[in-house]
């Protein structure tokens, strides 16, 4: 099986977030697409995040829709790191997802803004050896890409400039949010008392 495995904090799942997941897994024919939230991810480690819980909560409702409309299991919510807990380190998730099926091939997506730092996360031999990283650009951060030495395939994808961080701020300060995010995820958002939203 192809496997698609899309770590992020998901502090809150946007719309950029499943566009880009539905169509890597289309461009390259995926069999599964993995949204791994992540536990407690040590790149965040200066700002408060979400409970990993209730992140998780929100982005197993909207892939449920997602798959509902579609009709097919195309996303999956992965509460791998969560269960794992402590501070996430993808090498972790790749070395679970390829000892749980060894002949799996995984496909690590990242957003451009996130490839040219790879080369600062933990153990990045094992994370290039273990997967194929799948860069997609994004808006406003175009043209990142992975240092030398990490093979990469780039898979273009409609620029969506979206981020929780704007996301974050536009539930504080009651701007729209509702064509930038799953109404379920706005739902949980105001039940959960989320971001200062109202
Ligand atoms: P924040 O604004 O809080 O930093 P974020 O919007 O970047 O959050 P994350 O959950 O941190 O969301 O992102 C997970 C992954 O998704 C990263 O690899 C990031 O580059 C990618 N990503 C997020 N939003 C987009 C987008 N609009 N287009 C392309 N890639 C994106």
């Amino acid at each position: 099986m192809r496997i698609g495995v899309f770590g992020g904090t998901f502090d809150p799942l946007h719309n950029g977030h499943l566009m880009i997941a539905l169509e890597v897994r289309h461009r390259l024919a995926l069999d599964r697409m993995l949204l791994v939230v992540a536990n407690d991810p040590w790149q965040k480690a200066h700002t408060t995040i979400a409970p990993a819980a209730v992140r998780l909560e929100l982005v197993t409702d909207a892939v449920e829709r997602v798959n509902e409309r579609m009709g097919v299991r195309a996303l999956e919510a992965s509460d791998l790191e969560i269960r794992r807990g402590g501070t996430t380190y993808t090498a972790d998730t790749l070395a679970t997802l390829r000892r749980e099926a060894p002949e799996d091939e995984l496909f690590l997506l990242i957003g451009s803004d996130t490839a040219a730092g790879l080369d600062s996360w933990k153990r990045t031999d094992e994370i290039r050896a273990a997967a194929t990283t799948v860069v997609v650009d994004r808006g406003g951060r175009e043209g990142g890409r992975p240092p030398q030495g990490w093979d990469h395939v780039v898979v273009d994808v409609p620029v969506m400039e979206v981020s929780s961080s704007d996301l974050r701020e536009r539930f504080a300060t009651g701007a729209p949010v509702e064509a930038l995010i799953p109404p379920t995820v706005i739902d949980g958002i105001r039940r959960h008392g989320l971001y200062h939203s109202a």
